[in-house]
């Protein structure tokens, strides 16, 4: 099928994957690749159009990060975004240098109506910048269609060859109408149709996934975590009874959470696979027995999951085809898409489990991003409480609980989770923040409970906002949920007599507790 495609040309800026998120919110399906990547490579991609990302180099400098002249000579319509407009003007002949006054933070551009780009943007209107350098002269056959007071050319075009360059990052939500200018950008100059739809992607990608297993059978870990839990469900829509899910309960889920899964992957709910459930808690928690150290707990968690994820594996054979719920942020970070140095290696990426005996792997979300993985969800009927459920680490509880890990522990931050989450929800809290939960300090300290002292556990309450997990703030909790969940949860969770807030961002904190 021949998608019609933007390419992501990443110089190595923060907000690459939100350009390209954008881009996707109006229907068009993009990809990001380096701007290393051969222009012949990308050409043969055939795009409507390409965007060229910010990034932390000065374009005149030797060394930065470039592209060629023939890149705005191929008819193909461009738009440069802050160091992508430099870069336009700097190779097409204009001059860029450091600016006298740099720009950073929300700032008042005037805009040109008559640019394509503007036609409906207000003639005034805020924008997110960050920029050291600026344009002093635009390149020859280029007019100037914003500025600000500060920056003589907040935006400039040559409509003639279909080349945009943007000083300000119209990606980031902070420009109010940027969302306006990407969409401008896509439909009215690269003449895009918005073919980009989750209920073509369901069809198509079952189709493709039906045609390629064939009579093959199909292997799926199930973590219940959204991205395994889609890929499954789609899995399942295409092959039926040739997959076989399973779906390790090691005893660090949240409540009930093991069940819930049960319920929508199990013999008793509507899809046709194997569905196998080991029950391997104590297995988990005999490991962990006396562990302290969180690097270790995290490492013994890994290796006791592979473990009996093998086992199972064993138990069923040769298999054709390896599912996983890689996700395309995933193969970004991981340094096979865009320019951003590798932050993490992914389990889910590259690295393949050796011990199961399969041909091929499938990763049907491969090229979809987290809130589309979701969107897709949807369309598959899976129940909105698995599709919206917040991001869970891999070792799960194991690293909410402070210290060693034990059953009881266990117990106690699984009631006090629960509690808290429902309170959250009560709320209506529960979309808007972007990651809450209980965990428990190692820390117990004397408390009086029916005239009687308790000397108990604390529970430690989070809630953080975040844009990219990378880095977070605490949430503003109105004092009345927080004051209801602690007084639940001292009252319903035996063994705890304390009840904290944290109120640390990420840095110096992490998100998690261990
Ligand atoms: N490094 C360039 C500057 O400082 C571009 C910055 C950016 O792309 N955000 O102007």
């Amino acid at each position: 099928m021949n998608q019609e495609k933007i390419v992501v040309i990443d110089f190595g800026g923060q907000y690459n994957q939100l350009v390209a998120r954008r881009v996707r919110e109006c229907s068009v399906y993009c990809e990001i690749y380096s701007y290393r990547t051969p222009i012949d490579q990308i050409k043969a991609m055939d795009p409507k159009g390409i965007i060229l990302t910010g990034g932390p180099n000065s374009c005149y400098e030797e060394g930065a990060a470039s592209c060629s002249r023939e890149l705005f000579e191929m008819g193909i319509p461009v738009l440069g975004l802050c160091y992508g407009a430099q870069l336009m003007m700097h190779v097409l002949g204009g001059y860029v240098c450091k600016a006298p006054v740099r720009e950073y933070g929300k700032i008042e551009v005037t805009v040109d109506r008559t640019s394509k780009l503007f036609g409906n943007v207000s003639e005034k209107t805020i924008c997110w910048m960050s920029h050291n350098d600026y344009i002093e002269k635009t390149a020859p056959d280029f007019r100037i269609v914003a500025h600000t007071a500060d920056c003589p050319v907040a935006a400039a075009e040559c409509e003639e060859k279909k080349l945009y360059a943007i000083q300000f990052h119209p990606e980031v939500l902070h420009t109010q109408e940027g969302t306006k200018m990407l969409h401008n950008f896509v439909y009215k100059v690269c003449g895009c149709a918005g073919t980009w739809k989750m209920d073509a992607f369901v069809e198509n990608s079952i189709k493709a996934i039906r045609e390629k297993v064939g009579s093959g059978r199909a292997l799926c870990a199930l973590s219940g975590g959204v991205d395994s839990s889609v890929a499954a469900v789609m899995m399942a829509k295409a092959v039926g009874n040739q997959l076989t899910c399973v779906f390790v309960d090691h005893g660090l889920l949240r409540k009930n959470e093991g069940d819930e899964v049960e319920e929508v992957f199990g013999p008793n709910g509507p899809y046709h696979l194997n569905f196998v459930r080991v029950n391997a808690q104590q297995r988990f928690y005999d490991k962990l027995k006396g562990v302290e150290e969180p690097e270790r707990k995290r490492k013994i968690i890994g290796e006791e999951f592979i473990r009996v994820f093998e086992e199972e594996a064993k138990k069923i054979g040769k298999v054709d085809f390896l599912v996983q719920g890689t996700i395309y942020p995933d193969v970004v970070e991981s340094g096979l898409g865009g320019e951003s140095a590798v932050i993490k290696s992914h389990h889910n990426v590259g690295g393949l489990p050796d011990y199961v005996d399969f041909r091929e792997i499938i990763e049907p979300l491969r090229n979809l991003f987290k809130d589309e993985v979701r969107k897709v969800g949807i369309e598959l009927g899976i129940p909105e409480n698995l599709v919206y459920r917040q991001p869970f680490p891999g070792p799960g509880l194991g690293v909410r609980i402070v210290g060693e890990v034990t059953a009881e522990k266990v117990r106690i931050v699984q009631e006090a989770d629960a509690i808290y989450r429902e309170e959250i929800a009560r709320a209506g809290l529960d979309r808007s923040i972007g990651q809450y939960f209980a965990a428990l300090t190692n820390m117990r300290s004397v408390g009086v409970m029916g005239d009687e002292r308790t000397y108990d556990y604390a529970v430690a309450l989070r809630a953080v906002n975040t844009v990219d997990f990378m880095t977070a703030e605490a949430a503003e909790i109105p004092w009345e949920t927080l004051s209801r969940a602690a007084n639940r949860i001292v009252n319903e969770v035996k063994n705890v007599n304390r009840v904290l807030y944290d109120c640390t961002g990420k840095p110096p904190a992490t998100i998690e507790w261990e």
